[in-house]
């Protein structure tokens, strides 16, 4: 079928809204026609070829919209079902048998790799040269061809403006709390940057009901954005001297977790030596360098753990629908850090982002 989409035809070049054909799913896939797609950093690593995908090529990874045609084989999912997707998998590898997609063995081939599955195939097309795909649903289309895998249901009654950023940069800071560090009520958190990942951090722990919820950040409007969504301290990075005592002093013991989404080396090192004896550090942003990190005093003598962690480690067709859920019961103000755009103010959406407008931008995909 012929759908309209956001190509691009060189690295960094512009979104260009242009007729591309979608073929039909095939087993075990899903049509989907795109209401929302969030804007995630990675897109933009996509479209810079931080990895070389394939050109031309559509972007978009945080896609919701409703089911139009199942392809054979698909049993839990139906036309006129309302859904949001998230990353790709193989689900035939050990860790995918094991129920921990998250760690699929070809997670990077098939999310990066300009294809859906394990075919090597895409379902995108123009002017009959493949178009490369991007973890496998390119959601900045009027139409995305899925895994059904990777696609969960979620509640009819709710937006699905807000689910489409669930199931990347929303996930990856709450499921790093809930599903990774598995906070509760005794445990004490710092959160490192106060962007989309860094905020849904924060009310994961929430939602979790952790004792103390440190935000650390250097925009002192973000920092009070972060105390409404459930942060209880919060630290101006720009003007506390100490941050690693200021985490002690607030906490008496260190943090039992730290997360980090900023990737700064500074900000990385000042979260592993705010943690107390036994503490997890969890880097979240794939960027940045450790500079001054002495491994006998910051990891090995005070026994901390360092765990990277890629999507909040969910299971796509639990987590999203849960955080949907928590949504609505009002413990989950997703709706606080986002805005949205038109589908054709990509660029817009972009600009307020790189400028610190806005925390995170949402497409509204209308058929065009
Ligand atoms: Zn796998
Ligand atoms: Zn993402």
């Amino acid at each position: 079928m012929q759908i309209k989409a956001m190509v691009i035809h060189e690295k960094n070049g512009p979104y260009q809204l242009e007729d591309v054909e979608l073929d039909e799913p095939r087993e075990g896939e899903v049509l989907i026609r795109n209401v929302a797609s969030g804007i995630c950093h990675t897109d933009e690593f996509g479209r810079s070829q931080g990895v070389p995908i394939a050109l031309p090529l559509v972007l978009g990874h945080e896609g919701a919209g409703i089911v139009e045609k199942v392809g054979p084989g698909v049993t839990d999912l139906k036309p006129g079902d309302h859904v949001g997707v998230t990353y790709a998998f193989d689900g035939t590898c050990p860790a995918c048998r094991n129920r921990e997609p998250y760690y699929c063995v070809n997670f990077n081939q098939i999310n990066f790799g300009g294809v859906i599955g394990t075919n090597r195939t895409t379902r995108l097309h123009q002017n009959g040269k493949p178009v490369s795909m991007f973890f496998g649903q390119s959601s900045f289309a009027t139409y995305s061809v899925a895994s059904a895998a990777s696609v969960s249901k979620v509640d009819d009654d709710v937006d699905l403006a807000l689910v489409a950023p669930l199931g990347c940069g929303v996930q990856t800071g709450a499921g790093a709390m809930i599903n990774v560090a598995k906070v509760g009520s005794e445990d004490q958190v710092a959160v490192y940057g106060c962007g989309a990942v860094g905020m849904s951090a924060i009310m994961g722990a929430a939602v979790a009901g952790c004792k103390t919820i440190i935000a650390v950040g250097g925009n002192p409007r973000s920092l009070e954005l972060a105390r409404e969504l459930g942060a209880t301290h919060t630290i101006n990075r720009k003007e506390v001297e100490d941050v690693p005592a200021e985490v002690q002093r607030i906490t008496g013991t260190g943090a039992d977790v730290a997360l980090d989404t900023s990737g700064n080396g500074r900000m990385m090192t000042n979260a592993i030596r705010g943690l107390k004896y036994h503490g997890t550090f969890l880097p979240v942003a794939a960027a940045g360098t450790i500079e001054h990190f002495d491994v006998g005093n910051d990891i090995m003598m005070p026994m901390r753990t360092m765990k990277g962690t890629c999507e909040g480690e969910s299971d796509p067709k639990t987590f999203v629908p849960q955080m949907v859920r928590w949504y609505k019961e009002g413990r989950f103000p997703v709706d606080r850090i986002l805005s949205f755009y038109d589908f054709k103010d990509i660029q817009q959406a972009l600009d307020d982002s790189a400028n610190g407008k806005i925390i995170k931008a949402v497409l509204r995909i209308s058929q065009q």
